[in-house]
């Protein structure tokens, strides 16, 4: 899923900072990040480059969870909503290039 597809299909990406004491929540800004990563970055594939990419504005820390939803999920309250997109650091493609 590149950054360009995201937006093609209305995705909606929160952001957590990870810093307990920061506790910070914010939209992701696609125009931001694809001035960053271009549009063709893939998030799924990248997902390491793309959490450090994301920087907290309010406290500076990195890899911050994100939770990857679209309005569709959105209206439907769906629980999927929130593992939507959310693949294990240590998960791996089947090798295929
Ligand atoms: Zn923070």
């Amino acid at each position: 899923m590149t950054l360009a597809e995201d937006i093609a299909h209305g995705m909606y990406i929160m952001v957590y900072c990870e810093n307990q004491a920061c506790n910070h929540a914010w939209p992701l800004d696609f125009a931001l990040a694809i001035e960053k990563l271009g549009p063709d970055f893939d998030r799924v594939k990248d997902r390491e480059r793309f959490l450090h990419a994301l920087v907290c504005s309010k406290c500076g820390s990195r890899y911050p969870s994100i939770i990857v939803s679209n309005e569709a999920m959105r209206k439907a309250g769906s629980k999927a909503a929130a593992t939507w997109g959310m693949i294990p650091p240590g998960a791996k493609s089947d090798g295929k290039k």
